[in-house]
């Protein structure tokens, strides 16, 4: 009796590639409010103030306030 014996195939083209790497963005500026302690990233309603922004919100920059 013959015994047929069946082996398994590998293909490489098969093979998954799957890079590790991930395309790294621009890093985003960070500030650190000054009203609430907590950092906040760079919006684009500050792209012309941004040098001037101390505040998170305009929330936290009328806790500032006082009154
Ligand atoms: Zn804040």
């Amino acid at each position: 009796m013959h015994r047929s014996r069946i082996e398994p195939v590998w293909k490489e083209a098969g093979v998954d590639h799957r890079k590790a790497a991930r395309p790294s963005k621009k890093p985003k500026a960070v500030k650190v409010c000054v009203a609430c302690g907590r950092a906040f990233t760079w919006r684009k309603k500050w792209e012309r103030c941004w040098e001037q922004v101390r505040y998170c919100s305009d929330r936290c920059r009328s806790l500032r306030r006082p009154g």
